[in-house]
């Protein structure tokens, strides 16, 4: 269909720590289904007529099979999550849209994004759009389509549009990164629901501030919030629309140190998420609106505005920066938050399951070693009976031979008379 796909070379990419993990234990859980399996297929054996495992022991075992599914199916739709939070208009949507290389989200004035739009990979070619809890596909072929989409639908704040772009057109679809992208925290009072509602399996926060102005309380507020409900939650700062400071080069470095202090004290003092030192990893100065003409340009799309600001290329390379701690980041926190469950879960299944078969085992056992017993005492009852009737016979030979001598001995003193 003419589009360009993005290069697919990605294999050093950091996000593969997790596509890796999830293959790996995806691969493990179809070990230990065949291991579930095989058992019951054991179990039945031995039940019924042969009365070693009893109906009881088989249900047991069975029980796992559909728990084993159940992880599989989990597990299969797993995927990593990062939620972009701040005021309307700082530059969310055209962040989302920059890390995806491509105008998927409609952004700018008349387009401000007043419910939750999760991106996510779909498998097919198409491009559609679900509203949480219906079916209903709604195919958008373009961003403008989308625009109207999301218009027409009435959305309440707080509703959730899932996105569904094509996997091969975006390395981090493929990748299982799911982009979550919220309406401002300026325009809404239910920041717990939106918490409680869309935050809490999310493995990375990126905050999209205003470089050309400083934190804001609402946005201080929101993460303070976050940080309650989640402990040491992941938490990345773009200083977006840094290419207004091309305008006053002069200040270029008071500012950003001024800017830099001040979200280094946010994440380290005030929400102690994390060190002084690891603070200022997670700040970057960026221009998303650079940044994803840059990548429109590379893939020959017509874009508008050729004309960049000084020292674009710095911050395009502060750009790709972010995303590779970001991606370092929210690959190894996905690993560690969503695969160490479903590992130990595995572990104590296939413990479980042996210690089943185990019982079985030994109850058989015992059976066969009572049975070695019973025969054993019936052999010993056997061999003194044998005795015994040997013992009788003798003596009842004896008292024979006695019996015939003596009649013997009357006959002939008869006959002598
Ligand atoms: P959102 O409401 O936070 O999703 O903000 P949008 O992504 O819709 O951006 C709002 C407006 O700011 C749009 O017109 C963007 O083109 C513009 N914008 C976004 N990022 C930048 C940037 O880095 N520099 C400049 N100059 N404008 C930007």
């Amino acid at each position: 269909n003419g589009s360009v796909r993005v290069n697919m070379s990605n294999v050093d990419s950091p996000l593969q720590i997790f596509v890796r993990a999830k293959k790996k234990i995806n691969d493990i859980f179809i070990e230990i289904d065949d291991y579930v399996k095989d058992a019951v297929t054991f179990m039945h054996a031995v039940s019924g007529e042969k009365g070693i495992a009893t109906p009881q022991d088989v249900a047991n075992v069975e029980a796992y099979v559909s728990k084993v599914q159940a992880i599989r199916e989990v597990l299969k739709r797993d995927h990593m999550k990062v939620a972009f939070f701040g005021r309307t208009s700082n530059g969310k949507s055209t962040v989302i849209n920059a890390m995806l290389h491509d105008k998927i989200l409609p952004s700018g004035i008349g387009h401000t994004t007043n419910c939750f739009l999760q991106v996510e990979g779909s498998d097919t070619d198409e491009a559609f759009l679900k509203t949480d809890g219906s079916e209903e596909k709604l195919n958008v072929q373009s961003v403008s389509q989308l625009g109207h989409a999301l218009c027409d639908s009435r959305l309440q704040e707080r509703a959730l549009v899932h996105v569904y772009w094509p996997r091969e057109l975006c390395a981090l679809l493929r990748d299982d990164v799911v982009l979550v992208d919220s309406p401002g925290v300026d325009v809404t009072p239910n920041l717990d629901e939106w918490i409680d509602q869309y935050c809490l399996d999310a493995d990375v926060f990126v905050l999209v501030a205003n470089a050309e102005s400083t934190l804001m309380v609402t946005e201080k507020n929101f993460f303070h919030k976050v940080s309650t409900k989640i402990s040491q939650p992941n938490i990345f700062i773009l200083n977006n629309r840094w290419d207004a400071s091309a305008s006053e080069p002069e200040y270029l470095e008071q500012v950003r140190t001024q800017h830099a202090n001040r979200c280094v004290d946010f994440l380290s003092r005030e929400l102690r998420v994390c060190s002084p030192k690891e603070a200022e990893e997670r700040i970057f100065f960026i221009s998303a609106k650079e940044a994803l003409l840059t990548r429109m340009r590379e893939r020959e799309k017509p874009v508008s505005s050729p004309i960049l600001a000084e020292g674009h290329q710095v911050r395009y390379f502060e750009f790709v920066d972010f995303e590779r701690k970001f991606e370092e980041c929210i690959s190894q926190s996905a690993v560690r938050t969503k695969f160490a469950q479903h590992s130990r879960r595995g572990k104590n299944i296939a413990a479980d399951v042996q210690a089943a078969l185990e019982q079985v085992y030994n109850s058989a056992s015992d059976r066969k070693a009572s049975m070695v017993e019973k025969q054993r005492i019936l052999h010993e009852q056997l061999t003194a009976i044998e005795e015994q009737l040997t013992t009788i016979t003798r003596q009842m030979k004896d008292k024979i031979n006695r019996m015939v001598e003596s009649v013997e001995h009357k006959v002939s003193l008869t006959l002598s008379q």
